[in-house]
C-alpha cells in the first residue's frame, strides 16, 4: 500500500484489508457507515473484531445498575445488524504487530492495510489503595448486573441485621465519581432502592445512597444551572452528595476520605474515572493523558498513517476548548463518522477531511423520571430532559438496528 502524507491522497488500490478492532459506539459506526460508503467497491475487504458478539449500549448502563432494565435488553447482538460484506470476528485482541501490520488475536494474527482502533476504555483506579478490589466498576453489562445484584443482597443483609444503624449501613450503596456516569448511577439507586426495601423487610427510609466527589462540584466542567438542577433532583430523592471528598483508600470498612473520616456502606461503586485499555500501554503507539492514543488531525496515529482510532481510546485535543475531548459515546460516534469517511477517501483517492467535533449538547439522567439537559446553552431540568435522553437512546438503537450501514446523507 503506498502511504502518502494527508494532503495526497492515497493511491490505495482496494484490494487492503479493513480490520476494526472494537464493535463499540465507534467501531460500530464505522463499519456501518464504511460499508454504506464502500457500496460501488466490492473488493474492499472489511473485519470486525470483538470480544462480544453484541453491541453494549453502555450509556444505558445505569438502568441495568438500578434494577430498571435487563442486562440482555441492552446487549444488542451485532448479527443482523452489519452488511454481510462485514465479516466479524469474535475474538480477544491481544496486542499488536506493528512492523508487519499484524492485529494479534486469540484465532491468530490479523492482517491488516488499514486498521481502526475502537477498544473504548477500562475504569482508571488512580492507584488510590484498595478501590479495584473492594469496589464494583459500571462499565459492561455484566458490570451493571453485579451492581443490581450487590444492591439486592445488601438489602437482604440490611434486613437480617437486629439494630437500624447495621441496617442504615448495610443498605448503603456509596458510589465515587460525581461525574455523569456516578450522577446517574446514584439518581437510578436512590429512586428504586426504597421501592425494593419492602420486600426484604426494610422500611422504604432505610436505604441510602452516597455521592462522593473529590472536586469542589458534581457535574464539573457543566454551568452552574445545570450542577444546580442536578444537585436538587439529587436531593430531592434522597441522596447525600459529598464533594471536596478525595478517596484515599478503599478498606474493608469504606471510604477512608483524605480528612480521615470514613464513609460507611455496604456496596462501593467507582465511577470515578477512565483509561485506556492496558494492552495499548504496552503497544509501542504513542500515549498520551491516561494513556489514550495520539492522533493527527485526520485521526491517524501519529507516525502510523495505516492506523486510525476513534471513541475513548483516542486523545484528541479540540482546538476550541484547548483540552482533550472527554470520553462520551456522543464524541465517539463523530469521530467515527470521519474516520469512515477518511478510510473510503483514501479508497477512492479523495483528500482526508480533518476531524471536528460538532457539540449536540449534553443531557444526564437524574432517577427514572427527571433528568438536567444543557443544549445550545439553555439548561433544563425535570421531566423534559428524561424524555430527552430516553428520545436519544431510543435513535441510537433504531440507527445501529435498522441502517445496516444505510447512509441517508451520503456525500
Ligand atoms: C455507565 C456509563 C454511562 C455513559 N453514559 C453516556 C451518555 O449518556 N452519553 C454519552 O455520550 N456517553 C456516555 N458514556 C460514555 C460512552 O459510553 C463511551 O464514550 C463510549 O462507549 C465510547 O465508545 P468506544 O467505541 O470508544 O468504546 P466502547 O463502546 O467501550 O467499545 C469498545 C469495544 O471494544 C471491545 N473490546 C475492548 N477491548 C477488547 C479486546 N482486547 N479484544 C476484543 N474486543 C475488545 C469491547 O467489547 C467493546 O465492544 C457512558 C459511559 C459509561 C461507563
Amino acid at each position: 500500500m503506498d502511504m502518502r502524507n494527508a494532503d495526497n491522497p492515497s493511491t490505495d488500490d482496494g484490494s487492503s484489508p479493513i480490520v476494526i478492532a472494537g464493535a463499540g459506539y465507534a467501531g460500530l459506526h464505522v463499519a456501518l457507515r464504511l460499508t454504506a460508503r464502500l457500496r460501488n467497491n466490492p473488493t474492499v475487504d472489511v473485519t470486525l473484531v470483538d470480544r462480544h458478539d453484541y453491541h453494549q449500549a453502555i450509556t444505558e448502563l445505569p438502568r441495568v445498575a438500578g434494577g430498571t432494565r435487563a442486562a440482555d435488553a441492552v446487549r444488542l447482538p451485532l448479527q443482523g445488524m452489519l452488511s454481510e460484506r462485514v465479516r466479524f470476528i469474535q475474538t480477544e485482541v491481544n496486542g499488536f504487530d506493528l512492523a508487519r501490520r499484524h492485529l494479534l488475536t486469540g484465532t491468530g494474527p490479523i492482517r491488516w492495510g488499514r486498521l481502526v482502533l475502537a477498544l473504548g476504555s477500562r475504569p482508571n483506579d488512580f492507584a488510590i489503595p484498595g478501590l479495584a478490589q473492594r469496589t464494583l466498576s459500571l462499565y459492561t453489562a455484566s458490570d451493571a448486573e453485579l451492581v443490581w445484584a450487590a444492591a439486592r443482597d445488601a438489602l437482604t443483609a440490611a434486613a437480617a441485621a437486629p439494630d437500624p444503624e447495621q441496617q442504615r449501613r448495610l443498605a448503603t450503596v456509596v458510589v465515587g465519581g460525581g461525574g455523569a456516569t456516578g450522577v446517574e448511577l446514584a439518581g437510578e439507586l436512590a429512586e428504586m432502592l426504597p421501592e425494593v426495601a419492602g420486600a426484604h423487610g426494610l422500611a422504604p427510609d432505610r436505604p441510602g445512597v452516597q455521592l462522593v466527589e473529590a472536586g469542589p462540584t458534581i457535574l464539573a466542567g457543566s454551568s452552574q444551572q445545570l450542577i444546580d438542577k442536578a444537585i436538587r433532583i439529587l436531593s430531592d430523592l434522597g441522596v447525600q452528595v459529598r464533594t471536596n471528598a478525595t478517596i484515599a483508600a478503599a478498606t474493608e470498612d469504606g471510604f477512608r476520605l483524605q480528612d480521615g473520616q470514613l464513609v460507611e456502606g455496604g456496596v462501593f461503586v467507582w465511577a470515578g474515572g477512565l483509561k485506556a485499555p492496558e494492552l495499548v500501554a504496552d503497544s509501542g503507539l504513542p500515549t498520551g493523558h491516561n494513556g489514550r492514543v495520539k492522533v493527527d488531525r485526520y485521526l491517524r496515529v501519529l507516525d502510523h498513517p495505516d492506523i486510525y482510532v476513534a471513541g475513548d481510546l483516542a486523545s484528541v485535543v479540540d482546538p476550541r476548548a484547548g483540552h482533550v475531548l472527554p470520553p462520551l459515546a456522543q464524541v465517539a460516534l463523530e469521530e467515527g463518522e470521519t474516520v469512515a469517511r477518511n478510510l473510503d477517501a483514501e479508497v477512492t483517492g479523495q483528500p482526508l477531511e480533518a476531524f471536528t467535533f460538532r457539540d449536540k449538547g449534553f443531557v444526564v439522567s437524574v432517577g427514572t423520571s427527571r433528568g438536567v439537559a444543557d443544549i445550545a446553552g439553555l439548561a433544563t431540568g425535570g421531566r423534559l430532559a428524561h424524555v430527552l435522553k430516553d428520545a436519544i437512546e431510543w435513535e441510537y438503537r433504531q440507527s445501529v438496528k435498522h441502517l445496516r450501514g444505510w447512509d441517508p446523507v451520503a456525500r
